[in-house]
């Protein structure tokens, strides 16, 4: 199974990505251009990752106290990627970049993320770059972020510490000026930082000349007080290694430790790492680690942005790397999806019933002959093209945002507050559960190591947990992103929705009934969760609300899918179209009773004593 057919018909068939054309930044584009980076993802996918997706599984990171080892198999697919310029495809000429319009992009960087989700393919990289283009300082620009399109150096992005996950508020990492000329540092306003952060993927490798960590700290008020809430958050460049003006490493070692390697379910491919900033174990630049509480002086920090914007600089990265882990969801769904579709198709098990019963003398037949096997390879199809498509769509408004009038640009920003919820968590939990059915598809031989699909599930099992875990997404929704603004982005949603259900209403006309009926359940459940209600009795059940907010969207899409297919009536058609059935009648009706409990604030959960669980 290719996974080319599918991103060929979303991007042209549906999306009409080539009318981006006639926008002034995409005009060298065409079809031509936007095939030759589909082509070259797909060749690099197919060469650099598939083939070292369970090897980097099983070679775990290694660290032995100086240095963390990795195979080979991921510096060949990490410089190769980089070779192919897709960490500054959608930037400048100017800067290197080819101008590419962010829907391509994604669709590219899908072909990685289905190949080795866990090789991964420079998405902190990109991102921690395309911030620093939007808030750093032109120095910091041409010293940093461009040395990271190249791939020379490569970045992160450090928001977790051990006491502050969710609550970021809780950030203790502090910050203080350097030196009496702190602020006359060409490289930006000079800090010295100090603090331990959790979690941080790719925070050390020998992959790059050079890491470029973006931290979140807080600078301490005049009374040496940390400033509550997320208020009082900077963002921060600490490079492991200290470079001059001109991006040269100046040799010294910035005093930021591996602490340790987290040992994960999944993605194993890629490091996970406790760092310990400004600790004196690299005592940089004049002290030798002897501060006032036994530690160094501090990691030496840039300041992007200004002090207290951290946070709202950081979200520049986050709503990126959102719609990036969704897609990673996504994919892994989809790649469970076609290796159980494989396996379907040869395995040979049972025979069917006649009206006498089942005649043992005949021949076995392959499992996808089996209704239930059926039902399970179309429900993954469901969540894994139909979240393939909300994520193309989702990028698609992305480019909307950057290139279309100023009326255009508001209306994608507002669709995209409310659906990067959405194109992060539906992914995280329906195409987790598409990789539980590739498993059960392949029966036993799903639980072992000998076939792709368990790992498929471990790599999964993440998603619903970084970049906002999914209780975090449901109260962003519902707390926040459907009100924003008078409600105006649900409302404009709600008018895509309507609009899909007309054009859809003779051909599919109960579909189209029930994506309406859908639509009005879920206004219905907002206005009466928020109905004089106290935000902790509207939000306790704020996850049945994104999961009935999800299936409806997801419903929504297929239905416009489904429209676009018209009287094409060839295998792939058929598919989608069973696809979209399927998805109508088997999920949405489940929107019913999540909503009920949302609708009536159901108490069950919240009021329990903790004595009685
Ligand atoms: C493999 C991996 C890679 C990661 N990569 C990075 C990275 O590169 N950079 C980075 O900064 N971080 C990274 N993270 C951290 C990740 O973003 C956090 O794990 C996540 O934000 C959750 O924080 P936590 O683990 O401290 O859990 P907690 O915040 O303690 O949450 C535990 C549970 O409590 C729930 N919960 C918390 N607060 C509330 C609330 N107010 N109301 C209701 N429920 C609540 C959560 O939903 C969750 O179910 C990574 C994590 C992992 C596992």
């Amino acid at each position: 199974m290719s996974l080319r057919p599918t991103v060929d018909f979303l991007l042209h068939d549906w999306l009409k990505v080539e009318s981006l054309q006639s926008r002034e930044r995409f005009t060298d584009h065409s079809r031509e251009t936007f095939d030759a980076v589909l082509d070259t993802c797909e060749r690099i996918a197919r060469e650099k990752y598939a083939p070292f997706n369970r090897l980097v599984d099983t070679q775990e990171p290694h660290f032995d106290g100086e240095k963390v080892t990795l195979p080979q198999a991921t510096h060949d697919a990490y410089k190769a990627y980089a070779e192919s310029g897709m960490l500054s495809a959608a930037q400048d000429y100017e800067v290197g970049g080819m101008q590419l319009p962010y829907t391509v992009e994604a669709a590219a960087n899908a072909f990685f993320a289905m190949a080795s989700v866990s090789i991964g393919s420079g998405m902190l990289t990109s991102g921690n770059a395309n911030l620093l283009m939007v808030h750093g300082t032109d120095l910091q620009k041409q010293v940093f972020a461009l040395n990271e399109f190249s791939g020379r150096f490569s970045g992160t992005m450090c928001l977790s510490e051990p006491q502050a996950g969710s609550s970021l508020s809780d950030v203790m990492t502090r910050a203080t000026p350097d030196g009496a000329d702190f602020e006359s540092d060409a490289l930006g306003a000079r800090y010295r930082l100090k603090g331990n952060k959790m979690w941080i993927s790719s925070g050390e490798h020998e992959l790059s000349e050079n890491i470029i960590h973006l931290v979140l700290a807080k600078i301490p008020d005049a009374n040496g007080q940390l400033v509550p809430g997320v208020k009082g958050i900077s963002l921060f460049i600490v490079p492991k290694k200290l470079v001059d003006t001109d991006g040269q490493l100046t040799g010294e070692r910035n005093d930021v430790a591996l602490a340790g390697l987290n040992h994960k379910c999944g993605w194993r491919g890629t490091t996970n790492t406790l760092l310990n900033f400004g600790e004196g174990k690299y005592p940089v630049r004049g002290e030798a680690g002897g501060g006032l509480d036994g530690a160094g002086s501090g990691a030496v920090a840039y300041l992007v942005g200004k002090p207290g914007e951290g946070l709202r600089c950081m979200f520049h990265m986050m709503n990126e790397a959102r719609i990036g882990v969704g897609m990673a969801a996504t994919m892994l769904g989809m790649a469970g999806y076609y290796a159980s579709l494989d396996y379907a198709k040869n395995r040979p098990q049972g025979r069917p019933s006649g009206a006498g019963g089942k005649d043992a003398s005949r021949p076995q037949v392959r499992i996808i002959e089996h209704a239930d096997i059926k039902r399970m390879l179309l429900a993954q199809k469901a969540y894994s093209e139909g979240a393939l498509a909300l994520a193309l769509y989702s990028a698609r408004l992305v480019d909307e945002q950057h290139t279309g009038t100023a009326e255009d640009a508001d209306v994608a920003r507002l669709l995209l507050e409310v659906l990067t919820p959405i194109v992060k968590s539906f992914p995280s939990e329906w195409c987790l559960e598409a990789n539980s059915l590739a498993i059960q598809i392949h029966g036993g031989y799903g639980y072992t190591r000998d076939f792709p699909v368990e790992q498929y599930w471990r790599d999964n099992r993440l998603n619903m947990i970084h970049e906002g875990t999914h209780g975090i997404q449901a109260m962003d929704l519902l707390g926040r992103k459907v009100l924003m603004e008078n409600g105006r982005g649900l409302q404009l949603l709600a008018e895509r929705m309507m609009a899909t259900a007309a054009k859809a209403e003779t051909s599919w006309a109960p579909e189209a009934a029930a994506l309406r009926d859908a639509l009005k359940q879920v206004g219905q459940a907002t206005q009466q969760a928020w109905d004089g209600a106290e935000p902790a009795q509207a939000l306790a059940n704020a996850v049945p609300y994104l999961q009935a907010f999800g299936h409806t969207v997801i419903a929504w899409i297929w239905l416009d899918v489904a429209h676009s297919l018209g009287d094409d009536n060839s295998a792939a058609a058929q598919g989608r179209r069973a696809a979209c059935r399927y998805f109508f009648r088997y999920e949405l009706p489940k929107i019913g009773a999540w909503l009920n409990v949302v609708k009536s604030r159901d108490p069950t959960c919240a009021d329990l004593p903790e004595e009685a669980f």
